[in-house]
């Protein structure tokens, strides 16, 4: 089985919604997801920058994270097909290891825990593909990255991208599909040198 990799934030956890929701309702603000295009909630409100960051210190903010739309029926029917791990750089807010840990085992119970890997630098991960919303995450990593769309990387065009964990599914049954193709091309390949070999003997 081909291994892969998906991050949490903004793939499988959908933290930014969340995190607006929060930061709306606590400081009376009307900041929309649309205003994000191509920047980060911080470069958005650069001068209330210890109000956004103050929700990384809270466990309660991390255990109440919305769960991406489709994300838990699409790679419970990947898990079928595919070795799924979660990879999370969960080192830049180290406050969110156990309500991370917590909410895995509750929305994604049908995974195994220890394919859960809480990590900084992504390029450690052996996997054939990576699921992530971060161009500098797939960037360093060494398989085929595959670029989540949230609306800070909606400007970028180097890897192939999914918008939704529907569109994942579609792009990993296909890939699925091609690698049994390849594999019966090469067997038929096979059959016919061993043929060949016979004949000539
Ligand atoms: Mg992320």
């Amino acid at each position: 089985m081909k291994r892969i990799a998906i991050d949490m934030d903004e793939v499988i956890a959908d933290t930014l919604t969340t995190h607006v929701e929060w930061y709306n309702r606590d400081y009376q603000d009307e900041l929309k997801l649309s205003e994000l295009e191509g920047i980060t909630l911080l470069q958005a409100r650069p001068d209330v920058r210890s109000a956004i960051e103050s929700y990384y210190e809270r466990e309660d903010f991390f255990r109440n994270i919305k769960v991406m739309e489709h994300s838990q029926e699409v790679l419970r029917e990947l898990s079928e097909h595919y070795e799924i791990y979660i990879t999370t750089a969960a080192m830049e807010v180290p406050a969110s290891f156990r309500a991370k840990y917590e909410w895995l085992l509750e929305h994604f119970d049908f995974l195994n825990e220890m394919n859960f890997v809480f990590c900084g630098d992504k390029s450690i991960i052996r996997a054939d593909y990576l699921v992530d919303d971060n161009v500098k995450q797939l960037r360093a990593f060494k398989g085929q990255g595959i670029l989540f769309t949230a609306p800070r990387n909606v400007h970028e065009i180097d890897y192939v991208r999914v918008n939704n964990w529907l569109e994942a599914r579609a792009w990993f049954m296909a890939q699925l599909h091609q690698d049994q193709q390849q594999r019966e091309e090469q067997n038929e390949e096979q059959n016919k040198e061993c043929c060949a070999v016979v004949e000539e003997g």
